[in-house]
């Protein structure tokens, strides 16, 4: 498929990757050998803080405290919502059995992993949905030992709102570490937590290679780095409420891809010639972070029809995905490749990522592909089970033992040949 690029992105986000990765192995590196002191030492040089780390109940009770009434409803308004649609993921999830031939019952249980870490970015913004997408799942999930953390702003600690929000969701533990950091004091159990089984939430670059380096050791809920987002859009979309939505998702850094598809010229010139006017009308920060990310890495691609949109759209496989477009069911149908979908005008990311319910936790970078966003199935371990009677045994062993033999493990025929022996004495098994 030949794409016509009206606006091509001179960097892509794989562009800084390696000294990312060059950055993060060695804090890591330093914070195993040198424990709680080397995580604090990178909490004074990378955030200026050389505060307290564990939150104490009191410094709940007084965060909680400075945070406006209308913002509590809200971020309780929320969190029901979030809460209701991860009650509904864990409700589809059921364990069974089943017996598969007379005599052999199996069976599948959904079990919760034990200590959860919780990442709440908040470099550049206070991210104070990102405490109620995590904790809020992992909870849901039946979890028993949640941390969460979050960067410090110098000298004063985390963000009030964001201490009152991860306690209300469900934090057993408040960290007040960001970065790598933050990352490394969950996942190696520091300042007295337990070790995480799955670390999960979003992050920059060095938060998400903090976690696709330590995959292994413990579980993650994907590699999630830059937030990216793709808009399909026709004739029929409003140029403004497009040009908007870019920009809204442009703002989240400087490196946070926004892409626009259309199958009609006059709109991508509407919006190409807006943009730039909305970006101008922001306050300084997010105007420099939404800035550069327009300029380097924003794309608007002209496509024949919807179909090659729907195509296109697929390659990319963006984080979040807006259809402004006629017909959302065939759009519903279509779309192969996303995070989470939003249809028609009526529906933004932001709904999502602040407050409607879907989780906000979501791959970015292309693993769309072949991964769908935090849910409470991140946090469960599928486990299976089998039990059988000395009937239902007697084919399994006697298929086992043949096919052991065939591979060359006579041990494992043995641990067959010897139950058939038990069970039905004086029958001759070949
Ligand atoms: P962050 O909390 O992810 O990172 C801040 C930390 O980065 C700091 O605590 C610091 O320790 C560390 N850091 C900064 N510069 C460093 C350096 N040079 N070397 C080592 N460590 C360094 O906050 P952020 O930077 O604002 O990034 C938030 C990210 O989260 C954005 O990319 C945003 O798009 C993403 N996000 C994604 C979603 C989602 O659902 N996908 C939701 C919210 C936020």
């Amino acid at each position: 498929m030949a794409l016509r690029y009206l606006k091509k992105a001179p960097k892509t986000a794989a562009t800084d990757a390696g000294e990312t990765r060059r950055i993060v192995q060695k804090i890591l590196d330093d914070i195993e050998q040198g424990g709680d002191e080397a995580a604090r030492k990178y909490a004074l040089e990378l955030d200026k803080y050389d505060g307290d780390i564990v939150l104490t109940r009191d410094e709940i009770e007084a965060a909680s405290a400075q945070v406006p009434q209308l913002l509590q409803d809200d971020i309780r308004f929320a969190h029901d919502n979030v809460q209701r649609f991860a009650r509904a993921q864990r409700d589809s999830l059921r364990d069974f059995s089943v017996e598969l031939i007379p005599g052999l019952t199996t069976g599948q249980r959904a079990i919760p992993c034990r200590s959860v870490g919780c990442y709440v970015p908040g470099g550049r913004y206070s991210h104070v949905a990102s405490a109620i997408m995590t904790v809020t799942t992992a909870k849901v999930a039946g979890c028993q030992n949640i941390t969460a953390c979050s960067p410090p702003r110098p000298g004063v600690g985390i963000n009030p709102a964001i201490i009152f929000t991860a306690d209300l969701c469900g934090a057993d533990r408040i960290l007040s570490l960001g970065g790598v950091q933050g990352i490394a004091a969950m996942a190696y159990g520091l300042f007295g937590s337990a070790p995480a089984d799955i670390l999960v939430g979003p992050g920059n670059q060095f938060v998400a290679e903090a976690k696709r380096i330590l995959f292994g050791r413990v579980g993650i809920d994907m590699f999630a780095g830059p937030t990216d987002s793709l808009i399909l859009a026709d004739a029929g979309a409003d140029p403004m409420l497009v040009a908007a939505d870019l920009v809204g998702q442009a703002e989240h850094g400087y490196n946070s891809p926004v892409w626009l598809l259309t199958d009609d010229q006059a709109l991508a010139n509407k919006v190409l010639a807006l943009v730039p006017r909305l970006i101008a009308d922001l306050p300084e920060v997010n105007r420099l972070n939404a800035d550069a990310a327009w300029r380097d890495y924003a794309e608007v691609i002209l496509c024949a029809d919807r179909e090659e949109m729907a195509a296109a759209s697929d390659d990319y496989a963006p984080e979040h995905l807006t259809v402004q477009a006629a017909d959302p069911d065939w759009w519903l149908n279509r779309l192969q490749c996303y995070g989470s979908l939003f249809l028609g005008e009526e529906t933004t990311v932001a709904f999502g990522d602040k407050a409607s319910g879907p989780n906000h936790v979501l791959p970015t970078s292309g693993a769309a592909r072949y991964t769908g966003g935090l849910s409470v199935h991140k946090y469960m371990k599928l486990v299976t089970w089998q039990r059988a009677t000395r009937e239902g045994a007697r084919p399994i062993a006697e298929a086992t033992a043949r096919i052991s033999r065939l591979e060359g493990m006579e041990g494992h025929a043995r641990t067959a040949d010897i139950r058939l022996k038990k069970y039905f004495p004086g029958t001759s098994f070949d």
